[in-house]
């Protein structure tokens, strides 16, 4: 069963208008950012470095919802701030809370440009026993065009801006109560790691996230300062389908763990289900992995495979993918494939995919079968699709 716990009611024609009312918001704002947005409300040069730490430590590390929380910042200032600034969050269209408790909430978007109406995306909260994971989206639809995936059949809207993706964050700790005083008094310290709600964050949602590199990038430098937010980078993962050359590029400048889609070990089914392949093959995409920043056997990449009936799941498959990765400190996921609407493929029977684990655990991986969660509320891997379309050239107004 689904509880939809807020489903606010569609306003499509409303949106445009609210939009133009609105202040841009400074939930999800780089350092930078708030710098120029005091100056630009004429905070004096020499007070600006201190004032964007206020901010900083009251928007990331206190939560605060408006610029009356901020109690030590002058009043007049915060007057000045609520005038040219909100501090809103994503707007919620809808909340669906799975019988599992996963979470999944519809969020939409500022329009932008040329854009019919205001795009979508997903954000995913996966509860566990001693852990809580984050599963956020980096653009509105994929340009690739996985076979499996059903966020692969919608085209790219666009990509999310640094602001968007932390605002994804900032949401989901509002909505589960992840802010330090959430269940007690908040007397302005943080939330020791043991009681986070939000322990892990991958980017796993819609869109390839090396294809937003820099907009990714910015936002998990937001999510990972201590002052702030606060998530290490050990437990923000990256999944990519493979985009070689930012890789090695994303380990230097970024940092965190990484994941890669593998699906298949021969290029010619990788070629069919994980079409970038064509541009850089399994060869191409292990040496970048090899030669990942950072990487040892405490900091292990994850190889994501997703297990569909009679295509990629053999006994032989299981021993090729073992090979494929020998020298490599690797994990392997094994993701039941998650059905939606059109699909081509079928989940591989139970029993096999517990025989391939077998072989993969016994030449000594880790090899977690990743439980879909959230199948009820279609939150699971692969899932993810908005109602979001992208604009033909022809339907643009010009
Ligand atoms: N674009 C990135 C990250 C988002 S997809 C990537 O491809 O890595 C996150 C993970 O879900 C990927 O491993 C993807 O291959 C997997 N996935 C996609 N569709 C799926 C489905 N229907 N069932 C199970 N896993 C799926
Ligand atoms: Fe895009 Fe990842 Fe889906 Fe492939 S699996 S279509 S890269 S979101």
């Amino acid at each position: 069963m689904v509880l939809v716990l807020n489903t606010v009611a569609d306003h499509e024609g409303a949106v445009g208008e609210a939009d133009a009312a609105a202040l841009p918001t400074l939930a999800g704002a780089s350092r930078d950012d708030l710098k120029a947005a005091l100056a630009g409300i004429g905070v004096p040069e020499k007070q600006i470095r201190m004032r964007t730490n206020q901010l900083w430590s009251w928007l990331y590390a206190r939560g605060a919802r408006s610029f009356d929380d901020m109690t030590d910042v002058s009043k007049s200032l915060r007057a000045k701030l609520a005038e040219a600034y909100s501090v809103e969050r994503p707007e919620i269209v809808s909340e669906q809370v799975s019988q599992d408790g996963t979470r999944k909430w519809l969020l939409r978007l500022p329009k932008r440009g040329h854009e019919l109406s205001a795009p979508e995306v997903e954000t995913v909260y996966i509860p566990e026993p001693g852990r809580g994971t984050l599963c956020i989206s980096s653009q509105v639809g994929c340009t690739l065009t996985c076979t499996f995936c059903h966020t692969g059949t919608q085209k790219l809207v666009r990509n999310l801006t640094h602001e968007e993706i932390v605002g994804q964050i900032i949401l989901a700790r509002d909505r589960i109560g992840d802010w330090p005083g959430a269940d007690g008094p908040n007397d302005g310290g943080m939330i020791p790691d043991s009681l986070r709600k939000i322990t892990n964050i991958v980017l796993m949602g819609m869109g390839e996230p090396l294809y937003n590199f820099d907009n990714v990038r910015r936002a998990m430098e937001i999510a990972s300062d201590s002052g702030g937010l606060a998530h290490s980078k050990r437990r923000i993962t990256l999944s990519t389908s493979g985009v070689v050359p930012e890789i090695g590029r994303w380990g230097e400048e970024a940092g965190t763990m990484l994941a890669i889609s593998l699906h298949a070990v021969r290029d010619e089914l990788r070629d069919e289900l994980v079409p970038i392949n064509r541009k850089y093959p399994i060869k191409e995409l292990l040496e970048a992995c090899r030669n990942y920043p950072g990487l040892s056997n405490a900091r292990r990449i994850t190889f994501e495979y997703v297990m569909l009936k009679g295509v990629n799941d053999s006994l032989a498959d299981a021993r090729a993918l073992v090979r494929l990765l020998k020298g490599i400190p690797a994990k392997i996921n094994l993701i039941p494939f998650n059905a939606w609407p059109g699909a081509e493929y079928e989940c591989s029977d139970w029993e096999q995919i517990e025989r391939f684990a077998e072989v993969v655990n016994k030449a000594g991986y880790a090899s977690p079968v990743r439980t879909p969660r959230g199948r009820d509320i279609s939150a699971a891997c692969g899932q993810l699709k908005s109602a979001s379309v992208k604009v033909r050239a022809s339907q643009r107004a010009s």
